[in-house]
């Protein structure tokens, strides 16, 4: 049985105001049936270990390197040192302002896993993919190059993410069966290189994702859970996603 999984990310927003309203508004619900965090900026990542309750915290991106002369990069041991469990690798915002390729991606869940945090991998397809109809290449292409890695062991500890680009700040959900659809598929590829894993890995929906449309989304036999951005930034948006998500 995978147990669901919920991350809110909040990208460059918030301060430390809203750090310590949600980690006192949210220390009510750790033990809810759903497993949640946020992924907060790094500066925020050190503060919320003086705040109220034990929140999980992730990062939302870290160095592929383990240290050295990488200016402005935040390697795996600086997280790990701060407790973080969590951190999100090929997110869609990274791959199209930072030009971070699969093969990067790859690498970067790799030191994830050899540091002991939970990679959460992100794949999805633009617009123009999917109106190619290259929704499933696109997205076996960036799967297959983490999963390259180690054939497929990564997922004895990780997330996979599936964000269709379009759907992401847009307000534009996919629907039920484009979500279940690409996420059967998912599974299918880590069955293909790892039957073990498959079936345990928790393979979660981001793009758009709020309260009116968790039910459905979070329905679907292949979803685990989900990444959510904007609704995160409310935090009573969140919590009912996350009581959605832990029904
Ligand atoms: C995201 O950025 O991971 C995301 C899912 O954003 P939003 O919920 O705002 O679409």
């Amino acid at each position: 049985m995978r147990k669901k999984w919920l991350m809110g990310n909040w990208k460059m927003n918030g301060d430390a105001a809203k750090l310590a309203e949600f980690s006192e508004y949210f220390s009510a619900y750790t033990g809810a049936g759903a497993e949640f965090s946020f992924a907060v900026p790094f500066v925020y990542l050190a503060l919320g270990n003086f705040l109220k309750g034990d929140l999980i915290w992730g990062a939302q991106d870290l160095s592929e390197h383990p240290s050295g002369a990488y200016t402005g990069e935040i390697s795996a041991a600086m997280l790990k040192e701060l407790g973080v469990k969590y951190v999100i690798v090929g997110h869609s915002e990274r791959r199209q302002y930072h030009q971070e390729t699969n093969e990067l991606v790859a690498r970067k869940a790799q030191m994830a896993k050899a540091s002991g945090l939970t990679p959460v991998i992100c794949v999805g397809e633009t617009l123009a993919d999917r109106e190619a109809g290259k929704t499933e290449s696109i997205i076996q292409a960036q799967l297959a190059a983490v999963l390259e890695l180690e054939k497929g062991e990564i997922f004895q500890n990780a997330i996979l993410a599936y964000e269709p680009v379009w759907a992401i700040g847009t307000g534009l959900s996919a629907s039920p069966d484009q979500i279940e659809t690409v996420h059967r598929f998912l599974r299918n590829q880590l069955k293909a290189c790892h039957a073990g894993i498959a079936e345990k890995t928790r393979i979660v929906y981001g793009g758009s994702l709020k309260s009116a449309n968790a039910d459905s989304v979070f329905a679907l036999e292949n979803v685990d859970g989900g990444l959510v951005g904007g609704a995160s930034l409310i935090k009573e948006e969140f919590l009912a996603i996350l009581k959605a998500v832990g029904k």
